[in-house]
């Protein structure tokens, strides 16, 4: 394999920081080139100064100033805003771009990478979910691969290896049910960030792990199953598999059904993703059957956790529906962060938008962008209007 120059979207955060372990454990092999992050200065500065990139990139303009003079004797070039972000993955010396920023942000850069014919290492799933077919379309035209970061995903691309010409039956995505698997609507009426927060398997930033207790993660994983894999909706299932130890199942149309399996820790599907094809020698720990003597698995309750219900529906009604839900997903997760709306009111927010932002068939980029920006403004008014 030859050297691997990454530009890592999103550097600070919980996938960022263990892709840049990766890459330190493989020098010979990858290349942090650019960095980025939204605000966490202190943490892109101290990452620059050991990674070296060539680039690194404040979201937060107001924190240029001090990114720029803290690394004022680094050969190290410093940009801020979302047209930079724009601009870095499109570099020459960029081979992959590892998008591990979170929400919709991630959609331009995405767009940008790709049009400049850069492999993208997806972790972003909020990208393909609010405008899957686009990113698919443009990635064919450009002829770049997109490969999965997200651990479900990621055994799902790992089981069709060597599969190219047999037909998928159906794949089964793993959920581990989240922080509140089996509770009823009343107590999750009472439920607060801090409950919310503590995710059973993995460790990851605090939307995806709000996102995993509602079950919005796992909705957003469907459509994000859909684009990668190019499937129909009724051959996506979701199965709850607590112990978060098979990543996901691909069944063939002979019944034939492959599982990846392995502890829980990120660092597999990012090594996976930044090395594809070739698996890399590390020294993560290995899975112990005798210290998991049940591997088991329910129905999920899309009845008390609607949201995940919404994103089957979403899917099912195609269009800027799925950019709706996230859109609103994003408001409402954000807003009950800052304790302004309750764990179940997340899902209100999500279905008045559904019902309420005007439809469209064949959405393009900017029609994407205007529902994107009219589904947040029209769920903050929602949650402005609520009495929490
Ligand atoms: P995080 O909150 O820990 O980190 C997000 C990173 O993106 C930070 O570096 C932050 O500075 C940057 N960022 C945030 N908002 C931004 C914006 N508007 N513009 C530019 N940069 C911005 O998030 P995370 O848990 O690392 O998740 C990142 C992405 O990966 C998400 O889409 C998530 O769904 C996906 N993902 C994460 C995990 C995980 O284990 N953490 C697993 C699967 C998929
Ligand atoms: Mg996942």
């Amino acid at each position: 394999m030859s050297k691997r120059n990454i530009a890592i979207l999103g550097s600070t955060g919980s996938i960022g920081t263990q892709a840049l372990r990766v890459i330190e454990e493989n020098p010979t092999l990858f290349k942090a080139v650019v960095l980025t992050a939204q605000s966490n200065a202190d943490l892109l500065i101290s990452q620059a100064i050991k990674y070296q990139p060539a680039y690194v990139v404040i979201g937060d303009t107001s924190k240029y100033n001090s990114v720029k003079s803290a690394l004022s004797l680094y050969n190290i070039a410093v940009l801020s805003g979302l047209d930079a972000l724009c601009d870095v993955v499109q570099l020459d010396e960029v081979d992959i771009v590892l998008t591990a920023l979170v929400g919709s942000a991630g959609l331009k850069p995405t767009l940008a990478a790709i049009t400049a014919g850069k492999d993208i290492a997806l972790a972003n799933k909020e990208t393909l979910v609010v405008a899957g077919e686009l990113v698919n379309a443009m990635a064919k035209k450009h002829g770049v691969k997109i490969l999965p970061v997200d651990s479900e995903h990621s055994a799902i691309f790992q089981c069709l290896v060597g599969e190219e010409n047999n037909p998928v039956e159906k794949i089964y995505i793993t959920a581990s049910g989240g922080p509140f698997r089996g509770k009823t609507s009343e107590y999750l009426s009472t439920v607060t960030k801090i409950d919310a927060l503590k995710h059973p398997n993995w460790v990851m930033g605090a939307k995806i792990t709000i996102d995993s207790a509602t079950l919005m993660n796992k909705g957003l994983e469907v459509i994000e199953a859909k684009w990668l894999f190019d499937l129909d909706i009724s051959q996506i299932d979701v199965i709850v598999h607590p112990q978060s130890i098979i990543h996901s199942i691909v069944q063939f149309e002979d019944g034939s059904m492959k599982a990846q399996m392995g502890l829980p820790d990120m660092k597999l599907p990012i090594q996976y993703a930044l090395a594809y094809p070739e698996r890399l020698k590390n020294d993560f720990p290995r899975f112990d059957f005798i210290k998991y003597p049940e591997l088991t698995f329910e129905k999920p309750d899309t009845v008390t956790f609607r949201n995940l219900a919404f994103a089957f529906e979403a899917l099912k009604v195609g269009g800027n529906m799925p950019c709706v839900i996230n859109a609103a997903n994003e408001v409402a997760v954000a807003e009950f962060l800052n304790n302004r709306l309750g764990f179940l009111q997340m899902s209100e927010v999500i279905e008045n938008c559904m019902t309420k932002i005007s439809f469209l068939n064949n959405p393009n980029l900017e029609d994407y962008l205007e529902t994107d920006k009219e589904t947040r403004v029209y769920a903050r008014e929602l949650v402005t209007n609520y009495k929490y």
